[in-house]
């Protein structure tokens, strides 16, 4: 599969030259064969020494047209034209078999220009969060950018303290973000934000070009894709943490993963970023931002759009995140859509919303577990279906509430007249989601050499509906102990 620079030599004015910075003892502890081979990728990087060979020798393939994209976002809804891809590094795109364009980015490979006197390293620690958080989301169905590839080494990096350095290699569609084209509208650079629109429809957006319309075609699609991802993240309890318009993809993938979460307890204004002190990235606050950020990106379209083009695209954000979230929750309790689309099925969607919100509530008041709550309800769910609703309601502190909600459940699966199997439900309920307790094991192993719970848990959450019953301990909700691990954006 030959690498192509299409941005490196379409966009030349919108990045800078950077060559990856070789370092100390580096080792490839991990390759995700699978998305290597959907790639079509096995030719360019057989194996762990061609990898290094292809980043780091001075012929390396990956090496010699490497650059660092220029862009800037609102952090924490401050304007900030100063961003760009301070350690990272788009290595080339290629073409998939399935004819879509794809990058190849190395992230951590040393100072560009952005970097902003910064040392252009990422350490272990953040480089394995990266991996697991992207393997786990696309398990569960949730766009996002991939992990190809880790490299470990021996190079302090100094942090609070001083850590291991480490590199990933990721793929994305593209890794253009919302502050991309914020920073050349911003910056009165209107010749390369035509060269930048022109290179997405070119390459990225090529339906959208052929519309009427190009420009509102594009920033609804934009719309669309960040509220369904947005409506995945609220039905499985993510909370990305650092919702900043530099760090939001316009492919509507989650994307730089910093001081994420998976929720344990339900708690709806989870804070998982220690920096958070408002909790503007709160869980519960992650669609309101999305819109925000939305309209931040709409800016940029100003010139090509008038006034109510542009309310009309943001419009769509609202209906298209409440009809995918229902999706997602309805599914989760068994109402899948191809039950909801059955010819027999009489369920009705306003007993479904009150069904999915009354649970939902229940878990809140008493901070129950949230994905253990639904793998329970799963693994109960052939007693509930014939009303034997003691065994799942017991762990529950408000046990007579629960109990109502799970008289009511049984109505409402009797009364679908479509059949409701304990199968929809455990293939929706993942088993094991990546909790932070379980992670922080696994990184202070591999800091001392050793990836074996690293490698159980991406076996676990790259599989999260199965039962594993061997690695069942990685399933479990943390004791009060082990519960709000602080998270800061240091990585
Ligand atoms: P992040 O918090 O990872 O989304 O990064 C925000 C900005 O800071 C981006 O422009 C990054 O490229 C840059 N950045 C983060 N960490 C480093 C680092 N260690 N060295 C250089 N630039 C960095
Ligand atoms: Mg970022």
């Amino acid at each position: 599969m030959p690498l192509q620079h299409l941005y490196a030599s379409e966009l030349s004015a919108l990045c800078t030259k950077v060559q990856p910075f070789p370092v100390a003892s580096p080792e490839v502890t991990t390759i995700n064969h699978a998305l290597r081979s959907e790639l079509g990728l096995e030719g360019l990087l057989p194996n762990e020494h061609a990898i290094l060979q292809a980043l780091f020798s001075p012929e390396g393939t990956l090496q010699e047209n490497s650059v660092a994209q220029k862009y800037g976002g609102h952090q924490f809804g401050h304007w900030n034209p100063q961003l760009g891809d301070g350690r990272g590094l788009l290595l080339g795109e290629i073409s998939t078999p399935q004819g879509e364009l794809i990058d190849l980015h190395l992230k951590g490979a040393g100072p560009t220009p952005y970097s902003r006197h910064a040392d252009g390293r990422a350490v272990l620690r953040s480089t394995i969060r990266e991996y697991l958080a992207s393997e786990a989301l696309h398990s569960l169905n949730i766009p996002t950018s991939r992990a190809l590839a880790l490299i470990n080494s021996n190079e302090p990096v100094m942090r609070e303290s001083l850590e291991r350095g480490a590199m990933l290699i990721r793929t994305c569609p593209s890794h253009i973000r919302f502050g991309h084209f914020e920073y050349f509208y911003h910056a009165n650079e209107h010749e390369k934000l035509d060269e930048l629109f022109s290179f997405c429809f070119a390459h990225h957006f090529t339906q959208e070009a052929k519309s009427e319309n190009p420009y509102l075609a594009l920033l609804t699609s934009i719309c669309v894709s960040t509220a369904k991802m947005i409506a995945k993240w609220q039905a499985y309890g993510f909370n990305h943490g650092v919702m900043n318009t530099d760090n939001m993809s316009i492919h509507g993938i989650t994307f730089d993963f910093g001081p994420y979460a998976f929720l344990d307890d339900f708690v709806p204004n989870y804070i998982c970023n220690s920096s958070d002190h408002g909790g503007r990235y709160a869980f519960n606050q992650q669609p309101s931002i999305g819109l925000w950020n939305l309209n931040a990106l709409a800016h940029a379209f100003s010139n090509k759009l008038n006034v109510d083009e542009i309310k009309q695209a943001l419009a769509t954000f609202e209906p298209q995140f409440l009809s995918a979230y229902k999706t997602e929750m309805f599914a989760r309790f068994g109402f899948t859509e191809a039950v909801l689309t059955a010819p027999e099925n009489t369920t009705d969607e306003d007993s479904l919303i009150s069904l999915s919100n009354r649970f939902i509530q229940l878990l809140s008041e008493e901070s129950a577990d949230y994905h253990g709550s639904f793998r329970r309800l799963s693994e109960s769910f052939n007693d509930i279906k014939k009303g034997n609703i003691d065994g799942f309601c017991d762990t529950f502190l408000q046990l007579n509430e629960m109990r109502d909600w799970s008289k009511q459940y049984t109505t409402l699966i009797e009364s679908c007249q479509a059949n409701i199997t304990q199968q929809d439900l455990l293939g929706r309920n993942p088993k094991f989601v990546l909790r932070n307790h379980h992670m922080q094991d696994a990184i202070e192993k591999a800091e001392n050499g050793d990836f074996s719970t690293f490698n159980d848990l991406l076996k676990v959450v790259t599989r999260p509906f199965d039962e594993h019953s061997d690695l069942h301990a990685l399933s479990l909700a943390p004791e009060d102990s082990d519960k709000g691990i602080a998270l800061s954006c240091s990585s």
